[in-house]
């Protein structure tokens, strides 16, 4: 689904909202022209293997039999019939995959995948996306968040940080994280994390109301109406924005920096798990089902999914579902947004004229100017231009030479974006 464009306010004035956001969600479904799209919160991208088996049943009985996962690890059924929501709904419910009805579209969380399993990082904020996500749906005021806003919860690798969270969390140690908000950030301890990141959506809310913008994200906000970080460590008492929460102690930290890490590379995560990509993204129910027996999955920022308790002797049968398994396969780091015939927007059908390629930077390609789902960080553009053909980091290459073009975009030195 297409994300709306940050908002660039005119000169003098900042812009203001007249509507709430209109991301799709599970009970919300986007009407597009491949039939009506769910979008299914995850946090952390966590499915149980019971999970994983309704999702892969629901895309094929009420789907096109496929599963995207979307730049934030969520996931989304399309092809879905007019009236497939009241079908749909209880088997999501009885799955336990809708928890509040109310918050099911703000649960927007994402966690580094491999925390808890191979031994890097300082804490495992698997344990704080879940107790994040329980304060979440049980937090009525929580359910006034925008579809779009964002917790990131990064082990201290550096692997999600760079996901534009609109709360951030870092563990530093076992003992201590940094919560980062609109570009400061506090220290509080590891054991209140989950609560001080909720704690900072509420001065989010807190200052969203106050400006009167309508703002959904922490960076929407207006000149001198920021959230304030250090509303993080007390009690407030706002119109419309209320609860009962104990104060913490936090402590801001001067120049805060956010660790940068890379993604983890598809193969083994320690000796008990497995990291696989979809290839453009998207699994058949069939691939989904190839990832179990499984403790549980967690699907990716990278389009991918952790398999939790699978070890290396599972790639084969992995690879042999058509799943990409190492980081030198052709398709890795190969992404492209939905294109023809499911966008009406789209120029081109991007995923059938995606082509494999060397290793290298991350590329997507893109059906119109609005890029949905591009990778974050450095990536190669390929967009698709006016009477067919592309544009590839804005250079015209026709359709047939396509390959040559992004190889050598993807390899070539070059400089930040
Ligand atoms: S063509 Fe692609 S980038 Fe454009 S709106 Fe559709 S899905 Fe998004």
């Amino acid at each position: 689904m297409p994300p709306t464009p940050t908002p660039t306010p005119g000169p003098g004035a900042p812009r203001v909202r007249e509507r709430g956001d209109a991301c799709p969600g599970a009970l919300r479904l986007h009407s597009a022209d491949d039939g009506h799209l769910a979008r299914l919160r995850l946090p952390a991208g966590r499915l149980t293997a019971r999970q994983v088996e309704v999702l892969a049943d629901a895309a094929e009985s009420l789907g096109d039999g496929r599963i995207s996962v979307t730049s934030r690890g969520n996931a989304e059924l399309r092809g879905l019939a007019d009236g497939c929501g009241a079908e749909l709904a209880p088997l999501l419910v009885e799955a336990g995959l809708l928890p509040s009805p109310t918050h099911e579209r703000v649960r927007n969380i994402v966690a580094s995948p491999a925390s808890g399993l191979d031994g890097l990082g300082s804490a495992d904020v698997q344990l704080w996306a879940r107790e994040l996500d329980e304060r979440l749906c049980a937090t009525p005021w929580a359910a006034g968040l925008s579809g779009r806003f964002l917790f990131v919860l990064d082990d201290g690798r550096g692997d999600v940080t760079g996901l534009g969270g609109d709360v951030t969390l870092v563990a530093v140690d076992p003992r201590t994280a940094h919560l980062h908000l609109g570009g400061r950030a506090v220290r509080v301890a590891a054991a209140d994390a989950p609560r001080a990141a909720l704690t900072a959506a509420r001065a989010f809310l807190t200052a969203a109301r106050a400006a009167g913008t309508g703002a959904w994200r922490v960076r929407e906000l207006p000149e001198g109406h920021g959230a304030d970080v250090r509303d993080v460590r007390g009690v407030q008492d706002v119109r419309g924005v209320q609860d009962v929460q104990e104060a913490l102690v936090a402590e801001e930290v001067p120049e805060p920096v956010l660790p940068q890490g890379p993604p983890p590379a598809p193969g083994p995560l320690g000796p008990a798990a497995l990291h696989v990509l979809a290839p453009l993204g998207r699994l058949t129910a069939a691939q989904l089902r190839a990832l179990l027996p499984a403790d549980e999955v967690r699907l990716t920022p990278w389009r991918g999914a952790v398999v939790v308790g699978a070890g290396p002797d599972r790639t084969p049968a992995l690879d042999a579902a058509g799943l990409i398994t190492r980081p030198d396969s052709p398709w890795a780091g190969v992404s492209a947004c939905t294109g023809r015939p499911g966008c009406a927007k789209s120029l081109a059908d991007v995923r059938a004229d995606a082509v494999p390629g060397r290793p290298g930077l991350p590329v997507h390609y893109s059906g119109c100017e609005r890029r949905c789902g591009h990778p974050h960080g450095d990536w190669v553009d390929v967009l698709a231009a006016p009477g067919g053909g592309y544009l590839v980091d804005g250079a015209p290459a026709p359709r047939t030479d396509l390959a040559p073009a992004v190889t050598t975009a993807r390899t070539a030195p070059r400089t930040t974006r």
